[in-house]
């Protein structure tokens, strides 16, 4: 594996291979790697001739008071694993090297982000399409890797190439889960034990609810959402952000329970807050 930590040397690096007529996977990422992340890689290195992995805690797509300085980092254990799990490049810039000056332009995502995290994040999807377009531009992919996890994510992200024009293909990847059905995310470090040992319901709760809209025991999305936020209430110390239901990947409230439903919630613990969801197949 090559480490690269300047936009010159990656893109000119990048120009060449694809001279060559190789194919490029980009997985952007913000470091402090599980197998979640690792699983985009593996999805990447079988369509692309190259895997490329930014590790890059973007300053901009955190708001103020929220964890951007406590945001878990090991850079020599992140390249141990890129480097084993067959990344080829690995991009990991500096605040300086994305950012050399402020910013006279940036994106503004209109669509999608008075919902979910958008609504509880003011900006963040700002932020994200900010770096995300520029790290597209710079690695000149093909792919690009990015975890239903953050579905909300997904849907911005694809709406921004279109909406721009950009020829990279975007990839949607299945959330990789602890054994215990935890997402696996970069801040379940920040949990305490106590915390840990609860945070699997929200994934049960999210499968208790899901099982029950295919049998039809929810009429419209406001039961569904009251009744999920009943059973986290009940189980949960953490506080609630929000639980909601939309359709997916427009991020619209849903007239009726029907088609591809987006269930998810986020929960407020002392040093993480968690996001989970579950996308709902429901036949009209
Ligand atoms: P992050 O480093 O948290 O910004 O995540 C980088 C990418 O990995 C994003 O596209 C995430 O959606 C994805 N990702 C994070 N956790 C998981 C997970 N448990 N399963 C699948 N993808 C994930």
């Amino acid at each position: 594996m090559i480490e690269m930590k300047t936009r010159q040397e990656l893109t000119t690096w990048i120009k060449k291979q694809k001279q060559l007529g190789y194919t490029i996977g980009f997985v952007p990422t913000m470091g402090f790697l599980h197998e979640g992340h690792l699983s985009l890689v593996e999805q990447a290195k079988k369509k692309a001739d190259i895997v490329v992995m930014s590790i890059f805690v973007n300053p901009l797509q955190f708001g103020e008071g929220e964890d951007y300085e406590s945001y878990p980092r090991d850079h020599d254990r992140d390249k141990e694993l890129a480097d084993s799990h067959g990344v080829d490049v690995l991009f990991s810039p500096g605040v300086e090297e994305m950012y050399p000056r402020s910013m006279s332009t940036t994106l503004v995502v209109h669509e999608g982000t008075d919902v979910l995290c958008g609504q509880s994040r003011p900006g963040h999807f700002n932020g994200v399409a900010t770096v995300v377009l520029k790290l597209l531009q710079i690695t000149l992919a093909d792919y690009a890797y990015f975890g239903l996890k953050d579905a909300q994510q997904v849907a911005i992200i694809q709406r921004m190439v279109e909406d721009f024009h950009l020829e990279t293909e975007i990839i949607p990847i299945d959330i990789v889960r602890e054994s215990d059905g935890l997402a696996k995310s970069s801040r379940n470090v920040n949990l305490n034990l106590e915390e840990r040992q609860e945070a699997p319901e929200i994934y049960t709760c999210l499968k208790d609810a899901s099982r029950k809209t295919q049998n039809e025991e929810f009429t419209n999305s406001t039961d569904l959402e009251d009744w999920v936020r009943l059973q986290l209430q009940k189980k949960l110390t953490g506080k609630i952000d929000y639980v909601q239901v939309l359709e997916f990947p427009s991020l619209k409230a849903p007239k009726q329970l029907e088609g591809k439903i987006l269930l998810a919630t986020a929960v407020y613990y002392k040093r993480a807050r968690l996001i989970d969801n579950i996308v709902i197949e429901i036949k009209g």
